[in-house]
């Protein structure tokens, strides 16, 4: 399904989802330490949307098993939230997480570094994702194209020399977790579908330090850098408006 122009009251619901959506992912942040499982992770997620009124979307998700995706260091996307997995100071954390409210959806995600870390490359690499996370989103606008936000996420990444994830896309989002069309990381300005406003689409750059190549653990879900590299993932759920983006996953 391509992702369609949102009714008001579509877009109030996304706007709320986006809204606990973004509390979680905040509150994960402020919480993640040295020597805590990335399964307590997920129960602080859990905890957190009780209250909400929204509900869990990766939860079962083509039969994922848990609430939030919790990838470390060379794992890209999709880790799988283990009570035997232990976070250590120094660490790259990324944390993807989508809420359904009134049967809307969300996805937004983010990586922080655990404790301090002396290692400038980590601290460049998140800050860069999360730069060509906010290039694209700056180029949205009633009437742009795919490519133009891929190119623009492109060009900061190509910049710092990063491996950009091939495999791994950006999406339409709102009735479904992945709606078309996908949004490339990479891409030729000018080109490909063109988006109207009142649509919703996740933007969501993956960067690493080495390969772009990814492969898929045993588990069937946790995706890591083929070389072993160290990688980030920034995402945000946009509502395309006449005059730019809405961020519907910030505070
Ligand atoms: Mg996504």
């Amino acid at each position: 399904m391509f992702t369609k122009v949102k009714t008001s009251e579509e877009i109030i619901a996304m706007r709320q989802s986006g809204k606990i959506l973004a509390h979680v992912l905040n509150q994960l942040s402020i919480e993640v330490t040295d020597g805590m499982s990335t399964k307590d992770l997920a129960e602080i997620a859990k905890n957190e949307l009780k209250s909400t009124g929204g509900q869990p979307t990766f939860l079962g998700y083509f039969g994922f098993p848990d609430v939030l995706c919790v990838s470390i260091n060379d794992e890209v996307v999709h880790g799988i939230p283990r009570a035997n997995k232990f976070i250590k100071n120094g660490d790259l954390v990324s944390l993807d997480f989508g809420v359904t409210f009134e049967a809307m959806i969300t996805d937004a995600a983010t990586t922080v570094i655990v404790g301090k870390t002396e290692n400038k490359q980590h601290l460049k690499l998140v800050n860069d994702t999360q730069k060509a996370l906010l290039a694209g989103i700056s180029v949205v606008t009633d009437g742009v194209k795919v490519g133009d936000i891929s190119s623009a996420i492109e060009e900061v990444l190509s910049r710092g020399k990063y491996g950009i994830v091939w495999d791994l896309v950006g999406h339409g989002v709102g009735h479904r977790l992945h709606e078309d069309p996908n949004i490339p990381n990479y891409g030729r300005p000018n080109n490909g579908p063109q988006l109207r406003q009142g649509m919703t689409i996740a933007i969501e750059p993956m960067a690493t330090l080495g390969d772009f190549k990814v492969e898929v653990d045993e588990d069937d879900w946790t995706m890591r850098t083929k070389d072993g590299s160290f990688a980030a993932h920034f995402e945000h759920t946009v509502l395309i408006t006449e005059r730019g983006a809405e961020i519907l996953t910030q505070l």
